[in-house]
């Protein structure tokens, strides 16, 4: 798709440099044979503004057909939809040398809000004034920018002055409202997703105009694939079901978060936990509603952790919380306090569950006393989850002590476990 719009994009500039040449090349030639002797009757003051015109007008083809390919190269490496803006600016103001150059975005998709997608914001300006700085809001129809956005048409300044008067009032300028030179739309798939202006731009012409309509063209390419590629990214690490983060992302976070504690000479422990008898919530309430309870369990552990905590589905009915920064003890009481909320909370046919109550099982393990690396740290801290379910379940038993990165796989497991915490129901 990028190649695709680059490809076109690179075509029409090159198209419009040798239009440019050739025209200019033209006019040389017609003002020459105007100026000979030998036509007396064309013999008028040579169009000099035109002729230099039409040299600022190749120059600036010519500048831009060779800067052309790093401009779009770097606006289409972005990822990220706020540097896209930036970029925009920066393509404008080298291309156009404006007074001001203003990048507006919409945030909000109308498909998926409706009352949202009315507005716009100002994204980037170069040289912003009262009126048009970074955060203004604009409705969409509303003045030259709500215009182009609503119309999704390339406008220049003699366009905007050519529209009816009926028009221009309602786009309510007046004599405070900021008025652009040319002004584009960035539309994809049919959307506005945004809107490019610039006043007082170093050339006025119909070929410039064009020329601006292909800039807000790549705009709207690169906004669409930052988007794409953010959902992607969203895809590959949210578990459908319960919007947590998914295993690749807790496993590849752990053992980053490890990495920065080595390096830093930090503490970090992980809570490994399994929800109690789930098989018979299932099997009592229907499938589905399990799915509904998984859920609604992911929303109170959420609820209960800290901001800087990592929280992610593991298996089917079993997840990991990472505890950057946190110590064996502070992870205990931690990982008790949830364990408290959930057996506490009254989820939906709880009263039907062997203990009375939906609750979890876990076990803690730290960083670096139960293991220096991820999977050292999740088999302690699993062994020490299988035997709070031994123990009678709805408990968070710590593996302490017992560095298992040594263990080879086969050499007996010896834990120290260490009970936080017996609730009464089963204790
Ligand atoms: P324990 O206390 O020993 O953990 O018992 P348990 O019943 O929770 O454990 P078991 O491993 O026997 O059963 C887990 C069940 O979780 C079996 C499986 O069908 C169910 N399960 C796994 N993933 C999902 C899911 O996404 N949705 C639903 N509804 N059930 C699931
Ligand atoms: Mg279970
Ligand atoms: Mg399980």
């Amino acid at each position: 798709m990028i190649a695709g719009a680059l490809g076109l994009g690179l075509g029409l500039v090159i198209a419009l440099a040798l239009a440019a040449e050739m025209w200019l090349a033209r006019r040389t030639a017609r003002n020459l044979e105007a100026t000979s002797p030998e036509d007396p009757v064309s013999l008028e003051p040579t169009p000099r503004g035109s002729l230099a015109d039409a040299e600022r007008e190749r120059d600036f083809f010519l500048r831009f057909a060779r800067e052309f390919p790093e401009l779009s190269q770097r606006l289409h490496s972005q990822i990220d939809t706020r540097s896209i803006p930036i970029e925009l600016t920066k393509i404008l103001v080298r291309s156009f040398h404006p007074w001001q150059a203003v990048v507006v975005l919409r945030r909000h998709r109308v498909t998926s809000d409706p009352e949202r997608g009315r507005t716009l914001t100002v994204a980037e300006v170069a040289r912003s004034e009262p009126g048009i700085e970074k955060g203004t809001e604009i409705e969409l129809g509303v003045g030259e920018l709500g215009f182009v956005a609503k119309s999704q048409r390339v406008m220049s300044r003699e366009d905007f002055d050519r529209l009816a008067p009926a028009v221009q009032e309602a786009l309510g300028r007046g004599p405070d409202s900021p008025s652009f030179d040319l002004a584009a739309p960035m539309v994809f798939d049919g959307e506005t997703l945004g809107v490019l202006a610039v006043s007082r731009p170093n050339l006025r012409s119909e070929s410039s105009k064009a020329v601006f309509g292909l800039i807000a063209h790549m705009g709207a390419m690169a906004l669409q694939n930052a988007a794409a590629y953010r959902k992607l990214k969203l895809f590959a690490e949210i578990d459908g079901l319960t919007g947590l983060y998914n295993k690749t992302f807790v496993q590849n976070s752990l053992a980053e978060k490890i990495a920065e504690c080595e390096a830093e000479g930090t503490e970090l422990s992980i809570l490994l936990l399994d929800v109690d008898h789930f098989k018979n919530y299932n099997d009592v309430n229907g499938h589905d509603e399990g799915d509904r309870l998984l859920k609604e369990f992911s929303q109170v552990m959420s609820d209960n952790i800290r901001g800087t905590s990592i929280l992610g589905r593991y298996g089917g009915e079993e997840f990991l919380l990472i505890l950057p920064g946190i110590g064996g003890d502070s992870a205990c009481k931690a990982a008790e306090n949830v364990r408290q909320k959930v057996a506490s909370h009254e989820f939906r046919f709880r009263e039907k569950q062997p203990l009375g109550i939906l609750s979890f099982s876990g076990g803690v393990a730290s960083f670096p006393e139960s293991g220096t690396e991820s999977i050292a740290l999740i088999r302690a801290a699993d062994d020490a989850l299988y035997e709070a379910k031994r123990a009678g379940r709805n408990r968070v038993l710590r593996a302490s002590l017992h560095r298992h990165d040594d263990l080879d796989d086969d050499s007996p497991v010896t834990l120290e476990l260490e009970k936080v915490l017996v609730d009464t129901p089963n204790g």
